[in-house]
């Protein structure tokens, strides 16, 4: 027998289930050595079962009282899925959240450079309506010789600005030996693109309580990065927030192509909450404001953009960062746009 059973069926209870009723479906699954999994934030509590398909399909689920009908989980993914769970997640962190009609507007320089710099950019990002302070302290690039950042110092810096200026921090984890410190210092905790199939990387963040904002990989489908997602989610960390940062393909005019269907297409298969960061995937700054209107239209629950006070003098992605003025102009037209949607900033 496999050792690691997947999830192949979800309960569906019906409306008027009671607490017991959903008790005893679990006990249930358990006694047969099984797993049950509730979703409780719909109208209807779903149960997914973890455990051995043929004893599962053997128990008489359908006759318990509550049980409104046992459907099949079709993809892959499964807790992550919008079978599982039909309303959208939405994540909280101190006064700010992201989903469900709630959009994140993160902003800081890609890398930590110096006090003075991200406390420069972390003034302006609050000031233009930012929800949420980015800043990279572990730096994952290209090149060896590149810059790889400030380490804990950089951590030590993010936390600093978000006293001094109530923001969230985001900030990159790279390798799971950095985990409990990135997770003393940081609010969400950054899977960057390079490591979106990181396995052991994603089974780590999926038992810490910490949202995590994973990105896609550079040449990941969107069913490969829901599968990392569900990687996360398996080990019990629902808090998980998708960025699309655009993808390689055969273009060279941007420093990767947005996938803007991929909004769409990942709201339609996921619960989870969706942010695009056209930074990364236009690798230049004047295309921010189009691609960040692009993204909120398409229905992302917000975007994250690189900002930093001098862009010529950054040690790591001036080309794409935006001054502080220039934020100040696309938070505007971002917040216009929210309204326009009906939507919430923060
Ligand atoms: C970043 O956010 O600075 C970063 C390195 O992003 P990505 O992993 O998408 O390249
Ligand atoms: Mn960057």
């Amino acid at each position: 027998m496999d050792q690691v059973a997947g999830i192949e069926m979800m309960i569906v209870m019906q409306e008027s289930a009671t607490q017991e009723d959903v008790a005893r479906i679990l006990e249930l699954l358990e006694s047969a050595g099984a797993h049950g999994r509730v979703s409780t934030s719909d109208v209807v509590t779903v149960i997914a079962v973890i455990g051995e398909r043929d004893v599962v399909a053997g128990l008489p689920l359908e006759a318990y009282p509550g049980v409104d009908k046992v459907l099949p989980i079709l993809r892959p993914y499964k807790l992550v899925s919008r079978e599982f769970r039909r309303s959208d997640t939405v994540i909280t962190v101190g006064d700010t959240s992201i989903g469900g009609g709630h959009i994140a507007l993160i902003a800081g320089p890609c890398s930590v450079e110096s006090r003075e710099q991200l406390m420069e950019a972390a003034a302006a990002v609050k000031r233009a309506g930012g929800t949420m302070l980015r800043g990279g302290a572990f730096k994952p690039r290209t090149s060896p010789y590149s810059f790889q950042g400030l380490g804990i110092e950089g951590l030590r810096l993010l936390a600093e600005a978000r006293e001094q200026f109530g923001l969230p921090v985001v900030t990159e984890l790279m390798d799971p030996r950095q985990l409990d410190s990135v997770a003393e210092y940081a609010d969400i905790i950054q899977i960057g693109a390079r490591n979106m199939q990181n396995f052991h990387l994603l089974s780590a963040v999926g038992q810490v309580d910490r949202p995590i904002l994973l990105k896609r990989g550079l040449a990941a489908t969107i069913e490969e990065l829901l599968m990392a997602a569900e990687y996360i989610v398996k080990e019990g960390n629902e808090k998980v927030i998708l960025c699309e940062r655009g993808i390689r393909t055969f273009e060279t005019a941007t420093r990767n192509t947005l996938d803007i269907s991929a909004i769409p297409v990942i709201k339609q298969r996921s619960h989870l909450p969706v942010i695009v960061d056209p930074s990364h995937a236009a690798g230049k700054a004047e295309l921010i404001e189009p691609l960040s209107l692009a993204a909120i239209v398409a229905g992302a629950d917000g975007v994250m953009i690189e900002v930093h006070p001098t862009p010529e003098t950054a040690l790591s992605d001036g080309a794409q960062s935006l001054d502080t003025r220039q934020f100040a102009r696309v938070a505007d037209r971002i917040k216009g746009a929210v309204a326009w949607l009906g939507k919430t900033m923060g």
